[in-house]
């Protein structure tokens, strides 16, 4: 089938299905990466976009490509990297989609400098929940563009993107820098983005005494080359190691395997003969979901409450604070930190007033992944919610969320939001973004 034929497919099943006036979603082929928010029903009306799988052109001279969203990253990697190219960000999980990513707010390692990977899109086409195909820039429709990034799939179907990609070598060299006092660690990371002397750069914390720094380059030969996609463990690697050497495509998916340090909440699963007995069918973030999902049932009789997993955006001046914060109160590690720079500034979905009070476009990802929430005095879910308000930072929207919604109103954009729903669902059959993730 041709794109075309897919739109013109799509676009008639959404119009059949709004006729009947019930809310719509979508069904990918590829995993969900959101955390199923316990006691919310789906009543929905099912939409497949399976078949948005193809990349569609890979122009190597001008260094972009144009693929429908629903490529994951993992095939997208594969088939521009055979013609030496790469994304400009790479979400760390194989199953993340291109659609998924813009919708979603996808980060990664070159995000210091080139943000997220909707800052590294050109064009998107989707399609209304009338049914109209609409295409969009930022030159053409440019509020449309905009708003599509973090709407949660809330305002219109993606169905094709545009983007830029980055000229790339076949291996990285990875330096870690470890340190053990918090404000020096910070420092050198903050002046590692200013200097951008290294095309990669995140962190992890392991301990309130134990930071890493993770720096990379792409190289073009390596006197060996780690594996850390079944029997090592990534995240532990940047322990133990000063230096190491990662074919690129598997140092983009570095932490698929455990999905970041989730594997550490399966029974022996970090222990290297379970990896090989097992590795193949429990690890590897596709395979954890999908597990996840079939347990979830047994899961929700025996917890209080899903783990926290959940990105938060802090402002990089206030970012000390949050540490100091989250190393006495929330205390979990490992914390992955990402540093992340809005190349046009804060995002128009921010409400202004909201990013007044940020003060800036330069920003932290801190990536909690499985702090266990069953404590009935306390909610660390919610209670990160606020800590993220307090410091003028936003939280991502995928796992549970708490706010009122006068708090969601101060937080999001909702005029600008409002005005484009108007346009692309007034029916509202997408659900508003408070709706559909917050409960
Ligand atoms: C355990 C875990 C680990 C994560 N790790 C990382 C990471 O390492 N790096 C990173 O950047 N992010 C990470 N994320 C966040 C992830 O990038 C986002 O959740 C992203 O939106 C997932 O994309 P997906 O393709 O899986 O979409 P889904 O999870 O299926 O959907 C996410 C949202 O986007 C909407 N959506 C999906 N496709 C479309 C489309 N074509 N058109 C319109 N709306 C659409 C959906 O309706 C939904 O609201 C992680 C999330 C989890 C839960």
């Amino acid at each position: 089938m041709t794109h075309e034929e897919k739109i013109k497919s799509i676009a008639e099943q959404i119009k059949v299905k709004a006729a009947a006036g019930k809310p719509l979603a979508f069904v990918k082929k590829s995993v969900p990466h959101v955390v199923p928010n316990s006691g919310r029903v789906e009543v929905n009306e099912k939409i497949y976009i399976g078949d948005l799988d193809q990349v569609i052109k890979i122009d190597a001279i001008n260094k972009t490509c144009t693929a429908e969203s629903g490529v994951t990253f993992y095939d997208l990697v594969k088939k521009t990297l055979s013609l030496g190219l790469v994304p400009f960000v790479v979400p760390e999980l194989k199953g993340i989609t291109i659609g998924g990513a813009v919708s979603g707010c996808s980060i990664e390692a070159m995000s210091y400098k080139y943000g997220g990977f909707h800052d590294s899109c050109l064009a998107y086409e989707v399609i209304s929940a009338n049914g109209e195909v609409l295409t969009c820039s930022r030159e053409k429709d440019p509020e449309l563009f905009n708003m599509i990034h973090g709407s949660y799939g809330t305002l219109a179907l993606v169905t094709k993107l545009k983007f830029k990609l980055y000229p790339a070598k076949p291996f990285v060299k990875m330096t870690y820098k470890k340190f053990s006092d918090f404000d020096i660690f910070y420092k050198y990371l903050l002046e590692r983005c200013e200097r951008a002397d290294y095309e990669f750069v995140d962190a992890i914390i392991h301990g309130t005494n134990s930071f890493v720094a993770c720096l990379g380059n792409m190289v073009d030969t390596a006197p060996y080359t780690s594996n850390y996609e079944w029997i090592n463990i990534f995240y532990k690697s940047t322990l133990t190691r000063d230096e190491d050497y990662i074919k690129t495509d598997q140092y983009f998916f570095r932490y698929d395997a455990d999905c970041h340090w989730l594997a550490k909440a399966l029974p022996l699963m970090e222990t290297k003969l379970s990896r090989l007995f097992f590795g193949k069918i429990v690890l590897g973030s596709t395979n954890m979901i999908k597990w996840a999902k079939r347990l979830a049932g047994i899961f929700r009789k025996t917890k209080l409450r899903t783990e926290v997993v959940v990105d938060v955006f802090i402002p990089s001046k206030k970012f000390p604070d949050f540490w100091r914060w989250y190393a006495r109160d929330f205390n979990f590690f490992p914390l992955w930190i990402v540093p992340y720079k809005m190349p046009q500034g804060m995002y128009p979905w921010v409400n202004p007033s909201h990013a007044k009070k940020a003060g800036e476009n330069f920003i932290i990802d801190a990536a909690i992944y499985g702090k266990p929430n069953n404590d009935p005095k306390i909610d660390y879910s919610e209670m990160m919610e606020q800590k993220v308000y307090e410091l003028g930072g936003v939280k991502t929207l995928i796992s549970r969320n708490h706010y009122t919604k006068e708090r969601f109103a101060e937080i999001y954009n909702l005029e600008l939001y409002n005005r484009i729903k108007q346009k692309t669902d007034p029916r509202n059959l997408f659900g508003t973004i408070y709706e559909r993730m917050v409960r």
